[in-house]
């Protein structure tokens, strides 16, 4: 857990509006329970668990702070890479017509991906898969989950590193918006946007700080310097490139689902060589 004065910030995290498995009330109670004072929940190109957890925190009289987030999939030189908004405000037409793009992106590209595993792979991919995704934001995640279910693979890191990873057969190449439409969107509605962990894109050092460059560019405001299960190593050297290109920090864990591995608000220490990107937020 990590402490910022007396605060633990978590600034990244899904509920089952996306492909997180948590309904909005079960993360945010295991948010408390695990010492977080400031949450945001940032759904794969959904703000739609929002209304939800801002009414039962209010109705509850919780002590937590919710900070409205989104996290947008965006097309750069053919990869995915995702940019964070946070503190937006969520009624904003620009949002809401940017993630209403998005979520029909999503739906094609997810009938795209059904018919490639149901060429090579196996039957009722598309329609199983939605059944998963239980009418909200459609992810790979949920591809991999079916294919779990189904028997053809043993877990789900197996099934990106067979289908669905960039490369393999039933990959579709990312048809998102671009880093600066994301970014635009964002600052129109008031948030702050937010490169999302740098560190676990499959690109090179060098294509790193050239991503760095055009998200810099594009009025990019921070990084995520700290995520769950990141090595010191990478740590220090996010830590280094918010201080070279002027960003500031954020921290989140990406929790999807309870595991052994990832937990809301655990190890997010930020360094203290990098401005927060809490700062400047009256809380
Ligand atoms: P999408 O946004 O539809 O491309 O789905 C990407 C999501 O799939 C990510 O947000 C992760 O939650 C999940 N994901 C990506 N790669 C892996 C992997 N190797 N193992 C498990 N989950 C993954
Ligand atoms: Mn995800
Ligand atoms: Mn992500
Ligand atoms: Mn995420």
């Amino acid at each position: 857990m990590m402490s910022m004065g007396d605060k633990c910030y978590d600034l990244h995290s899904h509920t089952y509006y996306s492909d997180g498995m948590l309904s909005p009330a079960d993360l945010i109670l295991r948010a408390i329970e695990k010492g977080v004072n400031v949450l945001a929940i940032t759904d794969h190109d959904s703000t739609n668990a929002l209304n939800e957890a801002h009414d039962f925190i209010n109705t509850q009289q919780l002590p937590l702070k919710l900070i409205d987030g989104v996290e947008i999939s965006t097309n750069w030189k053919g990869f995915d890479i995702h940019v964070v908004g946070l503190n937006i405000d969520r009624h904003h037409v620009a949002m809401t017509d940017l993630l209403a793009e998005q979520i029909e992106r999503r739906n094609a590209r997810a009938l795209e991906i059904g018919q490639r595993l149901e060429k090579k792979v196996i039957a009722n991919a598309y329609a199983e898969t939605q059944k998963l995704a239980n009418g909200h934001a459609i992810t790979r995640a949920h591809f991999a989950r079916f294919l779990v279910a189904a028997g053809v693979v043993k877990n789900v890191d197996s099934a990106f590193k067979k289908y669905l990873k960039k490369g393999k057969s039933a990959y579709v190449p990312p048809m998102w918006c671009d880093i600066p439409a994301a970014v635009a969107a964002i600052h129109a509605a008031g948030g702050v946007a937010v490169l999302a962990h740098p560190a676990r894109y499959d690109i090179s050092g060098k294509w790193l700080r050239q991503l760095l460059v055009d998200f810099k560019a594009a009025g990019g405001d921070a990084i995520e310097v700290v995520q769950s299960q990141q090595s010191p190593d990478k740590t220090q050297q996010l830590t280094k490139h918010a201080i070279e290109y002027g960003f500031l920090g954020s921290v989140g864990s990406d929790f999807h689902e309870p595991s052994s591995w990832r937990e809301l608000g655990k190890g997010l220490h930020l360094p203290s060589a990098v401005t927060p990107i809490w700062q400047q937020w009256s809380l």
